[in-house]
């Protein structure tokens, strides 16, 4: 814990002076870094398991799949590093013959990179991926309420980073603030909407460049032409993975009404087979992360009718896998963002119906659409807007890392994954070059009789 302004100073000036010496230029230093950081995920796998399990309950398969499958995004970014950083031509118009133009990708500096607690792994080191690849210095802020992995990300970086290249700084909102109001060069930051204004306010005095990831409603149309049982195991899934704490997790559901009594006995079966009669007893199944986040919780399961689930066990942060039906719009349900295993269901006649009320909240980070019928894609797609689109299914749009992934209006600014991570971290720097062989003189005085010429160019 950091609990002086002036060591977090020291900090940044040491990373300053290792950023000035011009290491992390190097593309061969940087490739050695982000594999040093793949082998350190690799050797750390069981006590990244057993932290996400004490902080979370998450059962070890989430862990590999949403946590430690950050190799994968290690792994594109080792592969594509050479080909990304690699400055690129730019057409020049005739006029300026015979300049040539380039532009080259270089590093901003010393980045700061603020983490969530539901994927307290992933989310701060799949930007690290990018801060590394780009040729930053980099200062990781992970959440205080996921303590364990917070405190192994720590010794982690430790093992294997020089501190003046990239370190650790454990704490919660105060430490958080104080970083905050230091000069950063890039602060990329994760979390909820509200303390993303928090985030650019701080950063906008600094005049600090910033990437929001934040949440939202990410709301799920069910249409009438589907694959029944597919819907319902790949909306179950995308759901209640991570006790539903998934920033693009299903918010609700808009059913048409047609199929509305079929799918959700379709649900009903697939929760079943997941987690067995029992929920609170099955391994794969997390708990809620702190007190404060279950009471909210609770509060949502006095709204609408429980249809499927409702139980809560508060000694244990438990909430069963629930399925709200009969909820209104201005129930704080439909108002706030869930981030939780409580799935409201609404229904809907024509799709102009879902389509609007989508349209009356803010643009969400992710909308789903479960339908083969293509000229209902193509509405959906043309008369909504949401930071990513994932059609028949949830949640895997995230992993794919040729797709940016980012938010849009509330759900955030800008976009990481692939090649967008190293984007975000990089300037772009516009080099226009002209050699002295040639020096045209239409643009010099005198300006007599060259008017003419100019216009002819300009059209
Ligand atoms: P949060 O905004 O409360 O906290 C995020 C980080 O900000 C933490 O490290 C915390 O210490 C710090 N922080 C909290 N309050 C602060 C303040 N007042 N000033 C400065 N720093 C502060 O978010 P959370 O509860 O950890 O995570 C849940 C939210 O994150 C949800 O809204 C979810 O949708 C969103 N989220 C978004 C993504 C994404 O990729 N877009 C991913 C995961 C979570």
């Amino acid at each position: 814990m950091i609990s002086q302004e002036v060591s977090i100073a020291d900090i940044i000036n040491k990373q300053r002076a290792y950023f000035n010496t011009g290491k992390t230029k190097d593309i061969n230093f940087r490739l050695e870094q982000l594999k040093t950081l793949k082998q350190a995920v690799t050797q750390q796998k069981d006590a990244i398991i057993n932290a996400l399990k004490a902080d979370l309950n998450k059962p070890e398969f989430e862990s590999y799949a949403t946590e430690i499958g950050v190799i994968q995004e290690i792994s594109y970014a080792i592969k594509h590093i050479k080909t990304w950083a690699k400055p690129q031509k730019a057409p020049v118009s005739p006029q300026f013959f015979p300049a040539s133009a380039r532009i080259y990708p270089e590093p901003l500096g010393v980045v700061l990179i603020i983490s969530p607690w539901n994927y307290p792994f992933s989310l701060i080191i799949s930007p690290l991926v990018g801060a590394i690849a780009a040729g930053n210095c980099a200062i990781l802020k992970p959440s205080e309420l996921t303590p364990n992995t917070s405190r192994l990300l720590n010794e982690m970086i430790k093992q294997y980073f020089d501190p003046a290249y990239i370190t650790v700084v454990e704490g919660g909102v105060q430490t958080s603030q104080q970083l905050l109001a230091e000069k950063f060069d890039h602060i990329f930051f994760t979390g909820g909407t509200a303390v993303g204004k928090i985030v650019m306010e701080a950063a906008a005095k600094n005049l600090t460049p910033v990437t929001l990831e934040l949440g939202g409603k990410s709301p799920c149309i069910v249409g009438s032409d589907i694959n029944i049982e597919h819907t319902a195991r790949r909306i179950t899934w995308g759901k209640f993975l991570n006790c539903g704490q998934t920033c693009i997790a299903p918010d609700y559901l808009l059913v048409n009404k047609s199929i509305k009594e079929n799918f959700l006995n379709e649900l009903q079966k697939c929760l079943q087979e997941f987690y067995g009669d029992n929920p609170a007893r099955s391994s794969d199944y997390g708990r809620i992360v702190s007190k404060k986040h279950f009471e909210r919780l609770a509060h949502f399961l006095k709204e609408g009718k429980v249809r499927i689930g409702g139980e809560t066990n508060p000694s244990e942060l438990y909430i069963a896998p629930t399925v709200l039906e009969d909820v209104s719009l201005t129930d704080s349900v439909m108002e706030e963002e869930i981030f939780g295993p409580i799935l409201p269901v609404i229904e809907y006649t024509d799709i102009t119906e879902a389509i609007d009320l989508i349209n009356s909240k803010s643009k969400p980070l992710a909308l789903y659409l479960f339908s083969n019928n293509k000229n209902l894609q193509q509405q959906v797609l043309q008369q909504t807007s949401s930071g990513g689109v994932c059609i028949n299914d949830t949640v895997i749009q995230v992993a794919v890392s040729s797709l940016p992934f980012g938010g849009v209006g509330d759900s955030g600014i800008g976009k990481y994954h692939g090649k967008s991570s190293f984007d975000t971290f990089s300037h772009y720097k516009s080099v226009l070059h002209n050699p002295f062989w040639l020096d045209l003189k239409w643009r010099y005085a005198p300006y007599k009789d060259k008017l003419s010429t100019l216009k002819r160019l300009i059209g």
